[in-house]
């Protein structure tokens, strides 16, 4: 036998490759994983398609192709009035979930405290202990999820190295309010502390609310790792490619871990992705498109037993099903697939102790015959 202790004893197969493979075999309608099940504008194949025969195909420079990150820095100007150098604060990353570990990585010292707000994206956790970090965790409730900052202030201590923020919010689809942005300026003002913003929704934001970017603050932008993802923007969460946005002292030590982890990001779609976000409507319409398919879904949901939580953001609906039974979630979860034939992620999920509300995420980056077809079932529940 070989002796072998594992760096993530407590850790399985994530949730959303169970929920999808579960949601498979049993031919169920997939609304557990996040991804549309529509394909991405033609445009973005055929300008991929061109750089590839132009001859794009070897490594891309380590930070990205420089049109794309030039085009980031364009774009986060123009929305946020913030100033990113595409030269050396912009890295283009293997996806959201690459970025946040390598900004993780590339900051987190053994016993270095990290804050994290509950539920959370499942990747937080492992990336900070996988560093010898320590997590400190507020578990936030429904149905409004709002950050108690007194409670905030109570978990920070002279070892609180970073907050990770994630608006809109994965998997409760709230978003950060101008309080909260006030909150975190002061309680972070004149400390070591930084910020891993992870925003890959940020065009996902319904009912005319403007995305509180960190990088809109200046007080915050220079203390925070932001992280973006063009799989949500452009319905290619295949092609894993997101982006960084730091400062230069920061990125520089992004950076040096980011070219040991994959080097550098697949090149033809970068210069594909660089010329497709010349059209401002490609992402500027993404939020009324998904606030369609959010209302039609919540609209058929009024009917049903279950009961609606707020989403003012992201492509998850959460809701309660306490009106139909009191089972844990995650049977009531593998039971809606096996009866109702419709796939959900359980919310105890995103929690550590796994705490259960009673509450499914469904995602609704679905087709309308999809969302129409998941919500005749639903309504037999
Ligand atoms: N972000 C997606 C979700 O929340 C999942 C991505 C993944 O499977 N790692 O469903």
């Amino acid at each position: 036998m070989i002796a072998f202790q594992s760096k993530l004893p407590q850790t399985g197969t994530n949730i959303f490759t169970v929920m999808s493979a579960l949601a498979q075999q049993a031919g169920a309608i997939n609304l557990s994983q996040g991804f549309p099940d529509f394909d991405c504008p033609p445009e973005l194949i055929k300008l991929t398609n061109q750089a590839m025969q132009q001859g794009h195909n070897q490594y891309a420079p380590m930070a990205g192709v420089l049109p794309l990150r030039e085009a980031i820095a364009a774009k986060t100007q123009e929305l946020y009035g913030a100033t990113y150098h595409p030269e050396n604060e912009i890295t283009i990353t293997a996806g959201g979930t690459q970025a946040i570990f390598t900004a993780i990585c590339a900051t987190i010292h053994p016993n270095d405290e990290v804050i994290i707000f509950e539920p959370a994206y499942d990747c937080y956790a492992p990336a900070i202990q996988l560093m010898g970090g320590v997590v400190k965790r507020l578990e936030l409730e429904p149905p409004d999820y709002r950050i108690n900052w007194n409670m905030v202030r109570r978990l920070v201590s002279s070892r609180t190295k970073m907050i990770i923020l994630n608006s809109p919010h994965n998997p409760t689809g709230t978003v950060l309010q101008e309080e909260d942005i006030r909150e975190l300026i002061n309680l972070t003002h004149k400390t070591d502390i930084l910020i891993l913003s992870d925003e890959v929704y940020e065009h996902i934001i319904f009912d005319g609310q403007p995305h509180r970017s960190m990088a809109r603050y200046p007080e915050l932008a220079e203390r925070s790792l932001i992280v973006a993802s063009f799989g949500k923007l452009f319905h290619i969460t295949g092609w894993k490619i997101g982006y960084c946005m730091a400062p230069v002292w920061l990125m520089n030590e992004f950076r040096k871990i980011h070219q040991f982890n994959v080097f550098s990001v697949n090149t033809p779609m970068q210069f594909a992705l660089a010329k497709f976000m010349q059209v401002k409507e490609a992402y500027l319409e993404l939020s009324d498109f998904y606030q369609q398919k959010r209302d039609f879904f919540r609209a058929g949901l009024e009917s049903s037993r279950f009961k609606l939580l707020p989403c003012a953001g992201s492509y998850f609906q959460s809701v309660n099903y306490s009106t139909i039974t009191n089972e844990n979630d995650v049977d009531f979860a593998k039971q809606l697939i096996r009866e109702n034939g419709v796939a959900a992620i359980p919310n105890s999920a995103f929690y550590n102790k796994k705490t259960d509300f009673g509450i499914l995420r469904f995602c609704f980056a679905k087709k309308q015959e999809t969302l129409a077809k998941a919500l005749e079932q639903l309504l037999k529940a």
